[in-house]
C-alpha cells in the first residue's frame, strides 16, 4: 500500500527501452531452464519466465532472484536500455567485492527519469564514471564471466536489475525467499518483454505480489544467476561478501 510510486511505475508502458544486448538476436522468451541448450548462445539470447531459473523472483536456496539473467558471451556488448546517468560502478561479484567464489564482475547503475537499471555482472566500460550521460543504445559495458567453474551452463550473463525512479541505494538482497520484494526493487521482465519475439511468452505470472517491506540494504551473498543449483549454495552458505559493497 505504501509503495504506490514503484508499482505505477512498473506498469509503464514498456515502449521506450532498446535491447541492453545489441550484437545478441533476441530470440523470445521460455520457461525452460535448459534451453540454452537449444540455442546458439554465441549470437541468440531468451528472456527467461518462471519457472526458469534465471528469472524474476525466482526462489533459490538462500535469496530470491532479484534479476533477470540474460546468458550472454564474455565480452559482449551492454548497452543502456534508455538515457540516463551513471550513478553507481561498483564491484558485484568476485573477490573484489568479497565473494571470491565468483569472478570478479561489476554492476553499473544508470538513473533515469523512469527507473535506476543495474546491468549486474558486467565490466564497466574503461572510461565510464559517476556522473556520465549516457544514451540509450551506447554501450556501457562488457559481458564478463561470473562462474568461476564450468557446470554446464552459462557461465557469463547480464543480470538485469531494475528499481523505482529516485532509488539512490546499492543493488537489495531478497533473501530470505518468505521476505516480499524489497520495496524499490521492480520486476524487469514486462519492460523486457516487448523486445524479445512474443512466442509462448507472457508477462503475466513472473511477477508475485508486491506490497512494500522493509528490508535492509546492503546486500550480502547474492547467490546467482543461472546456476541456482546445488553447487550454488555451498558459496551462499558462506555469506562472507556483501555484493557490490566494496565501493
Ligand atoms: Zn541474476
Amino acid at each position: 500500500m505504501a509503495n504506490a510510486p514503484a508499482d505505477e511505475t512498473a506498469e509503464r508502458p514498456a515502449a521506450a527501452i532498446v535491447s541492453p544486448l545489441p550484437s545478441m538476436r533476441l530470440r523470445g522468451c521460455t520457461t525452460d531452464s535448459e534451453s540454452f541448450r537449444t540455442i546458439d548462445l554465441a549470437t541468440e539470447v531468451e528472456l527467461p519466465l518462471l519457472p526458469h531459473c534465471g528469472a524474476f523472483a525466482v526462489v533459490r536456496s538462500k535469496h530470491t532472484h532479484e534479476g533477470v539473467d540474460l546468458y550472454a558471451p564474455h565480452g559482449a556488448p551492454v548497452a543502456a536500455v534508455e538515457a540516463g546517468r551513471v550513478v553507481r560502478i561498483v564491484d558485484l561479484t568476485g573477490p573484489k567485492a568479497q565473494s571470491p567464489w565468483w569472478l570478479d564482475t561489476q554492476a553499473v547503475m544508470v538513473a533515469s527519469s523512469s527507473w535506476v537499471v543495474c546491468y549486474g555482472e558486467v565490466r564497466a566500460r574503461d572510461d565510464l564514471r559517476v556522473g556520465s550521460d549516457v544514451d540509450a543504445g551506447e554501450v556501457i559495458g562488457s559481458g564478463a564471466t561470473v562462474l568461476a567453474k564450468d557446470k554446464g551452463r552459462p557461465r557469463a550473463m547480464l543480470h538485469f536489475e531494475m528499481y523505482r525512479a529516485g532509488y539512490e541505494g546499492m543493488p537489495v538482497s531478497w533473501e530470505p525467499p518468505e521476505l516480499q520484494r524489497p520495496e524499490p526493487l521492480l520486476d524487469p521482465t514486462a519492460q523486457l518483454l516487448p523486445l524479445f519475439a512474443s512466442k509462448g511468452a507472457r508477462a503475466a505470472g513472473a511477477t508475485p505480489p508486491a506490497p512494500a517491506t522493509e528490508l535492509a540494504h546492503g546486500r550480502t551473498a547474492h547467490s546467482l544467476d543461472g546456476d541456482a543449483h546445488p553447487a550454488r549454495a555451498a558459496t551462499d552458505s558462506s555469506r562472507a561478501g556483501v555484493r557490490g559493497g566494496s565501493e
